[in-house]
C-alpha cells in the first residue's frame, strides 16, 4: 500500500469517528443549552399515598392517576429503603439516603446514646430527625418559600429550621383541605411569593391496606378507588386555579402491603423468655437489645423458626444498608413475606402488613409524574426511590446534599435530558466500529487489487528497492 493509501484510509477512519462523536457531543450540548436556558424552574408538588403497592395499578381501575401518567411519565415499581415502612420511606424520599444515613430507621427506635425512645405518635423530638436534612429545608437555602402538609417529619424543627408552611400531622384533616392549602401557598400573595415545594401526605390506601389485607379485591378496590377521586380533585384543584401545565407533580407512596394471616405467626416467647432481651420493634422486623449473654440468644434466635432471619448488627447484609447507625439494635429478626412476629399467643394484629425486605416486589411502591419538565407517555419498569431526592433538586436547580440516589436513571423522566439505554449506546459503538473495520477491511482491498495490476510494471521499475526480496535472490 503506497503512503497516499494509507493516508486516505487513516483520514477516512478519522472522519468518520469525528461524525459520531460530534452526534454524541452535539445532543449532549443541546441538553445542556436547554436546561441553561431556563430561568425560573416550575414548582414542584410531591404527594404521597401511603401503602400504595405498585401492583395496585395493574389490579384496579383508576382513571385519574392513568390519565395523569399517560400524559406524563410512570416508574411501574420502586425499589424503596429497608425497613419498609412508613417513616424511614418516607424521609428517604425527600433526603435521598438509605435509613441508616438519615437515622429514622423504624416506627420505634430507642437511642443508646440518649437513651431515648421514639414512637410514630410521640416524634417531635427533633434529635431524630437531625442527622439529615429534607428538601422543604434545603430548598429554603436557595431563597425559595417550601410547604410540607402532614409529611412525616415536617411539624419537627430539624436543625432549627421548619417548612415556610405546615402543619402538625392530624387525621381528620381531609385530602380536600390538605390540597387546598397547598394549592394557595403555590399561588402565593401579593405580600409573599408561592412556595416551590410543597409536600403532601395522605393515609390511604395504607388504612385499608392493614385492616382488610391487600389480597381483599372488594375493600381495596373501595379504598382506590377513594385515592383516586383524591387524584382527580388534585387534577381538577391544579386546572381551577391555574396551576396545571405549570407545576410538576410527583405522586409516590413509601411501600407496599403484604398479606398476613393467623397461620402465618411467629411466637418468640415459644423459644425465648422475655427476660432475655428488651424488645425495641416487633413485626415484620424486631429489633432486640439481649440482657444476658449476646451470643446465646443469637444462637436460640437464629434457630427459632424457619420463617424468620436473625442477624447480628455487624452482619446485616450490606444490600439492606441498615448496619451503620447507632440506633440499629444488637440484634433483628426479618419474617418472611407474610409472617408476623409476635411474643405470644394467636392474635394477628393485622391482615396486612409491610416492613419486609425491600426487594419484595409486593413492598415496592411506584412513582407517576406530569409536568412541564417531563415527558409525555414515558414508562420504565424500576428505579431506587433514593433517586427521587436527586430528581427532585435538578427540578429545582437546589444544589442537593450528600445522598444516595443518583440521577443517572431517573433524568429519563425528564423531556430535555438527553437519555442512555446503556445497552442501546453500547450496541451503537459495537455496530460503528464493525462499519469502521469493514470500511478499512474494503479500502485495503481496493487498494490492494488497484495496485496488483501495475505491479509487474513497477517491479520492473524498481528493482533495485526490493533488494531484500527474497523471490529475487
Ligand atoms: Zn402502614
Amino acid at each position: 500500500m503506497t503512503a497516499n493509501q494509507v493516508l486516505i484510509e487513516k483520514l477516512t477512519f478519522r472522519m468518520l469517528l469525528r461524525i459520531v462523536l460530534g452526534f454524541l457531543c452535539g445532543v449532549r450540548a443541546l441538553a445542556t443549552e436547554n436546561n441553561t436556558a431556563q430561568q425560573r424552574p416550575p414548582p414542584l408538588l410531591l404527594v404521597s399515598f401511603d401503602g400504595f403497592r405498585a401492583d395496585y395499578l395493574r389490579r384496579f381501575d383508576m382513571p385519574n392517576l392513568n390519565h395523569l401518567y399517560s400524559q406524563g411519565v410512570l416508574v411501574e415499581q420502586l425499589t424503596n429503603v429497608f425497613v419498609t415502612k412508613t417513616f424511614p420511606n418516607h424521609y428517604s424520599l425527600v433526603t435521598g439516603l438509605f435509613a441508616e444515613s438519615h437515622g429514622i430507621l423504624a416506627s420505634n427506635m430507642y437511642d443508646p446514646i440518649s437513651k431515648k425512645h421514639f414512637r410514630t405518635s410521640n416524634d417531635t423530638d427533633p434529635m431524630w430527625w437531625s442527622q439529615a436534612e429534607p428538601l422543604w429545608l434545603t430548598a429554603l437555602d436557595s431563597g425559595y418559600k417550601t410547604a410540607a402538609v402532614m409529611w412525616p417529619g415536617s411539624d419537627v424543627t430539624i436543625r432549627n429550621r421548619t417548612a415556610t408552611h405546615f402543619f402538625p400531622y392530624d387525621s381528620k384533616v381531609t385530602f380536600e383541605q390538605r390540597l387546598k392549602n397547598v394549592t394557595e401557598w403555590i399561588l402565593g400573595n401579593k405580600k409573599e411569593p408561592g412556595v416551590m415545594f410543597a409536600a403532601l401526605y395522605w393515609e390511604e390506601p395504607d388504612g385499608s391496606g392493614h385492616r382488610f389485607g391487600p389480597d381483599n379485591t372488594t375493600a381495596m378496590q373501595k379504598a382506590l378507588k377513594e385515592v383516586d377521586d383524591n387524584i382527580g380533585l388534585l387534577m381538577s384543584e391544579l386546572k381551577r386555579t391555574g396551576l396545571l401545565g405549570h407545576v410538576n407533580v410527583l405522586i409516590t407512596s413509601d411501600h407496599g402491603m403484604a398479606q398476613c394471616s393467623e397461620e402465618r405467626l411467629i411466637r418468640l416467647n415459644d423459644c425465648l423468655h422475655p427476660d432475655n432481651y428488651t424488645l425495641v420493634d416487633l413485626t415484620p422486623v424486631a429489633a432486640l437489645i439481649p440482657q444476658k449473654d449476646a451470643d446465646v440468644i443469637f444462637g436460640i434466635l437464629s434457630k427459632c423458626h424457619k420463617h424468620m432471619t436473625a442477624y447480628v448488627k455487624n452482619a446485616i447484609p450490606d444490600r439492606l444498608h441498615y448496619r451503620n447507625n447507632e440506633r440499629v439494635q444488637p440484634i433483628i429478626l426479618v419474617a418472611d413475606e407474610g409472617w408476623t412476629i409476635i411474643q405470644q399467643g394467636n392474635k394477628l394484629p393485622r391482615l396486612g402488613d409491610h416492613g419486609y425486605d425491600n426487594s419484595l416486589p409486593s413492598m415496592h411502591p411506584f412513582l407517576a409524574a406530569t409536568g412541564p419538565s417531563f415527558r409525555q407517555g414515558y414508562r420504565t419498569s424500576s428505579l431506587q426511590s433514593v433517586d427521587i431526592y436527586p430528581l427532585m433538586c435538578h427540578l429545582l436547580s437546589v444544589p442537593p446534599r450528600p445522598n444516595n440516589g443518583t440521577l443517572y436513571q431517573a433524568r429519563c423522566l425528564l423531556a430535555d435530558e438527553t437519555c442512555w439505554d446503556v445497552p442501546l449506546v453500547v450496541g451503537l459503538v459495537v455496530g460503528v466500529l464493525l462499519v469502521l473495520s469493514t470500511l478499512t477491511v474494503l479500502i485495503r482491498l481496493l487498494s490492494y487489487r488497484r495496485s496488483s495490476g501495475p505491479r509487474a510494471f513497477q517491479r520492473l521499475q524498481i528493482d533495485d528497492d526490493d533488494d531484500d526480496d527474497p523471490l529475487l535472490e
